[in-house]
């Protein structure tokens, strides 16, 4: 029988855990990680973004992302940035118009831009330099997260800030149907967390200082309510018609809010901040 590939998390024994579609997954002995139980270099070629566009990467990401990314954007204070797996700049974009020095981490070829700066490597950037390092929705498609934590504190500054998210599968949906929230035919994500890996990654890391929790309908529930508000003005101000009837109602944002005071660590991301 052939040995199963070790913990991606603290490199500890693990068991089979069974199929998910085509995917075998792993759950490591000692730390309880669970992850897809495939060589790193099918990974790698899986997550291999080379081929596609920014176009079809744009498509892929959703109005929410939109304003969340604003949203990250007046979190943290400094002026250089970093965004490792930047894409199309989605993100950099949105610091480089609030005044901040922006540069990215990013291997496919169309991810580089003439508006700043993209390494192809980590191994590029300037080490104990950067105020913010941002990495978000990463760490699920790599094949070593820890070494990718300790890349990331290592080229932020004395002080500065590393925000990780990834999708919480120990969200409700995830606890629901843990195997839809997986992909089914290839390693696309790879890693599945819950806060535990996450604090744990932190000490893999050598974190000191860091701070994990979830979001997605609480923070959806924040612009929503925001949405909503601009809305009921612009209803104000213009005759009624189809769209301002699709506002949502009290019974929308009951449920909503019901979710989001009912479920504090059961959302559908996870968030981490370390500071160096
Ligand atoms: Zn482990």
């Amino acid at each position: 029988m052939n040995e199963v590939k070790r913990c991606t998390l603290c490199g500890g024994e693990a068991d089979a855990a069974g199929m998910n579609g085509e995917v075998p997954l792993a759950k490591c002995r000692a730390c309880g990680f669970a992850y897809a139980a495939v060589p790193d270099s099918e990974i790698a070629a899986t997550n291999r973004c080379g081929e596609e566009t920014t176009d079809r990467y744009r498509r892929l990401q959703s109005g929410f992302d939109l304003a969340w990314f604003d949203w990250l954007v007046g979190r943290f204070p400094g002026t250089n940035v970093l965004d490792i797996g930047c894409g199309n700049g989605l993100l950099l974009r949105r610091y480089q118009r609030a005044g901040w020095n922006v540069a990215g981490v990013d291997p496919a070829p169309w991810a580089q831009s003439d508006d700043y700066r993209v390494f192809t490597d980590m191994d590029q950037a300037p080490l104990d330099f950067y105020d913010v390092v941002m990495c978000t929705s990463v760490l699920e498609h790599v094949p070593n997260p820890a070494k990718m934590l300790r890349q990331a504190l290592a080229v932020a500054r004395p002080g500065g800030v590393v925000y990780m998210s990834v999708p919480n599968f120990d969200s409700w949906v995830a606890r629901c149907r843990a195997e839809r929230m997986r992909p089914q035919s290839a390693p696309y994500h790879c890693n599945f967390f819950t806060a535990r890996d996450l604090r744990h990654l932190c000490k893999q890391a050598g974190a000191r200082s860091y701070r994990v929790r979830s979001y997605g309908v609480p923070l959806a529930w924040d612009f929503w309510r925001k949405h909503r508000m601009k809305a009921t003005a612009a209803a104000a101000a213009a005759p009624k018609t189809e769209q301002n009837a699709s506002c949502p109602t009290w019974k929308h944002r009951l449920v909503v809010k019901a979710y989001y005071w009912a479920a504090p660590w059961r959302g559908d991301k996870l968030e981490l901040r370390v500071k160096k």
